[in-house]
């Protein structure tokens, strides 16, 4: 059977902005060669360094983690302070890096006095960072995981980011992501989602004018 969906041109109230894989840019392969080098691990283990990473993260993301718990996670051994900074230093580094063009649209937005939240799943030596960048100043506020004490897709994070935008009704609110269980989960409580695939002209689009199957 087909049925012939009605559609309607609904205007964005604001924008809920993930960061890593949207703004940010993921790290190179020699990034993060130099960060497991300087952790101690073999350039050919690099996968493996990937894994034990990725596995620790999460904590410290949430703020459960402290820097030394999560570096001693990875290292197998609680590393001295100056190794510790340089590892949290080139750790950051790795994630401070951003699209022009999506920066560029970030511009764009704010000209036409859209608001946007940032909602990152971020350590606080990241937020830190990403406060301090040029871009941060077009956000109406930014939200990372660490200070909000829980990690998307736990449903209060968004909550809190809507909250943040000062619009109350979901629906016209636009959550951005490059994955999709976060997109679902925003879904989920009624927001808009753009599951980001890398294609800016795919924000553009929104952040005109947006079409929806109604
Ligand atoms: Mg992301």
């Amino acid at each position: 059977m087909i049925t012939a969906l009605p559609h309607q041109s609904v205007e964005l109230d604001a924008v809920i902005f993930d960061y890593n894989g949207v703004i940010g840019l993921q790290p190179t392969v020699p990034m993060w060669s130099e960060l497991a080098e300087l952790a101690g691990w073999h350039a050919d283990q690099l996968e493996l360094f990937q894994n034990v990473f990725w596995s620790a993260r999460e904590p410290y993301d949430s703020g459960d983690f402290d820097d030394a718990d999560f570096w001693t996670t990875v290292l197998g051994h609680r590393p001295d302070p100056e190794l510790l900074t340089q590892l949290r230093a080139v750790d950051t580094a790795l994630w401070t890096r951003t699209d022009d063009r999506v920066v560029a649209l970030l511009h764009h937005a704010r000209r036409a006095d859209l608001p946007m939240v940032l909602l990152s799943n971020a350590p606080h030596p990241v937020g830190d960072a990403l406060d301090a960048s040029d871009w941060r100043t077009l956000m109406t506020d930014a939200l990372y995981s660490a200070r909000l004490g829980m990690n998307k897709p736990h449903p209060d994070t968004y909550r809190n980011a809507l909250a943040a935008t000062g619009v109350h009704d979901p629906s016209r609110v636009l959550f951005v992501d490059d994955r999709a269980d976060n997109c679902q989960a925003a879904a989920s409580l009624g927001l808009r989602t753009l599951h980001y695939t890398g294609s800016p002209t795919d924000i553009a689009a929104h952040l005109r004018v947006t079409t929806i199957a109604a």
